[in-house]
């Protein structure tokens, strides 16, 4: 008998890696509930026309990456239906809000989820079939303030703090606005135009997006295509006055709150609902799949899928990718260097003088490693870049002018340093 094998795509999660999930999702809950946040969980399958009409039929995710089904009727009362396994969870909360009329509370709703999503994509590292996302929404009627640039920056800072608190370092919070459906209109009525002399010179994909969903093309990660996408129409230059106030205010909020961010007019993101703020987090160490995280405005949801206007802004984080980084960082951790110097006594005759330095620096607070005298300099620069991050040479010479050599081995820079100044430069 053939043996079974876990599914293309899907993955088992076994200890003690799970004990990693487990502590991501208990910080992620932390930070969401002093933010006041409380959790919904939706089913895991829906009526396939809710991911239509949200995400948006011209998309990748419903053109050809849905896990789709006809359930077919048990009863003679019941009609068989198209059910598909969710691609992402901001449809079903939102179809939530609507069937349980939270809007009539007048107030908002600040929901968030952690759960398995589903996607038939091409899987590789970072992206897989069965991935879990950890996700927000921040949605209610105007009256209670939905549309406020104050909801966007809340969201962006609290993404921010969160990243810090799993001890994510190195992250890069991507930021534009969309604008408004009216004014993606436009811009997506000028893009249309502008590649039309142009598609016939670009990939495949592009071709098709040209016509189908402009806005896709800018997404385009083929590198011959790149010089094109730059000389196309940019959405900044489409923006209506309400769209362009509402972005100045979150951007002013975000420099006042110390969140750094980085504009990126290219980023219109792959689901049709975004409007105005739109934005990921990305990662450099991820590699191809380098966003953390997506998320932004999708002040026209409700309304597209048959509810009240409700104004609302979500994110949704990977959390396989942030087991990734988390696990990419503890590596990098386990195999740098820990010592902030190894000082290197050049003859056995100055192993006394190199025990004193050391004294003198680890009392400072420094760690040292001390080598040996009898070491021969190119033993010495081997041992030391094991264990530490830097070298001090002490020679005869440099014990009679007091003047020592340091070596820095990340960055390949050696300087003279005097002995008085030597804690200062260690201790960066
Ligand atoms: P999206 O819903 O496409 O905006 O994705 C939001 C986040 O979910 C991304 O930034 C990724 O971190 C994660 N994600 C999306 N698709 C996948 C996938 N196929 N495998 C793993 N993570 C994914």
């Amino acid at each position: 008998m053939t043996t079974l094998k876990v599914v293309r795509g899907t993955r088992d999660l076994l200890p003690p890696e799970t004990a990693l999930w487990n502590r991501i999702e208990a910080t992620a809950r932390r930070v969401f509930a002093r933010y006041n946040f409380g959790e919904i969980r939706t089913p895991i399958f829906e009526d396939t026309s809710l991911f239509a009409r949200s995400v948006g039929e011209e998309t990748d995710i419903v053109s050809k990456e849905m896990y789709t089904w006809e359930d077919r009727a048990r009863a003679q009362s019941e009609k068989s239906q198209s059910l598909t396994l969710r691609p992402e969870n901001t449809a079903g909360v939102v179809r939530a809000y609507i069937e349980h009329k939270l809007g009539e509370s007048g107030q908002l709703q600040k929901l968030y989820y952690i759960g398995p999503q589903f996607r038939r994509e091409r899987p590789q590292k970072g992206r897989y079939r069965q991935f879990w996302q950890i996700g927000a929404e921040v949605i209610g009627p105007p009256s209670a303030g939905s549309e406020s640039p104050v909801r966007d920056t809340e969201i962006l800072e609290m993404l921010a703090t969160l990243l810090d608190e799993l001890g994510v370092s190195g992250w890069t919070l991507e930021l534009n606005s969309v604008g408004s459906s009216a004014d993606r209109e436009r811009y997506n009525q000028a893009l249309r135009e502008a590649l039309v002399p142009v598609a016939p010179r670009m990939c495949a994909d592009c071709q098709r997006r040209a016509a189908t969903n402009p806005l896709r093309v800018l997404d385009c990660k083929v590198p011959e295509d790149q010089p094109i996408i730059a000389t196309l129409p940019r959405i900044a230059d489409f923006l209506g006055e309400d769209s362009k106030l509402h972005f100045a205010a979150v951007i002013a909020a975000l420099d006042a709150a110390g969140v750094p961010y980085h504009l990126n007019p290219r980023l219109v993101r792959g689901l049709d609902y975004y409007t105005r703020t739109t934005f990921e987090f990305t990662h450099g160490g991820l590699g191809a799949q380098n966003a953390l995280l997506g998320g932004g405005r999708y002040d026209g949801l409700s309304e597209a899928i048959g509810g009240p206007k409700a104004p609302g802004i979500g994110f949704a984080m990977g959390l396989d990718r942030l087991v990734l980084t988390l696990q990419a960082q503890e590596a990098e951790r386990k195999t740098t260097p820990r010592a902030d110097a190894y000082i290197a006594p050049l003859g056995e005759n100055l192993n006394a003088a190199a025990l004193a330095l050391a004294r003198e620096l680890r009392r400072a607070g420094l760690t040292i490693e001390l080598g040996d005298g009898s070491f021969r300099l190119k033993k010495s620069f081997e041992a030391a870049g094991k264990i530490a991050r830097r070298i001090v040479i002490l020679g005869e010479d440099e014990l009679q002018s007091g003047i020592l050599t340091v070596k820095d081995f990340a960055s390949g820079v050696q300087l003279k340093v005097p002995r008085g100044e030597l804690f200062a430069i260690l201790a960066k």
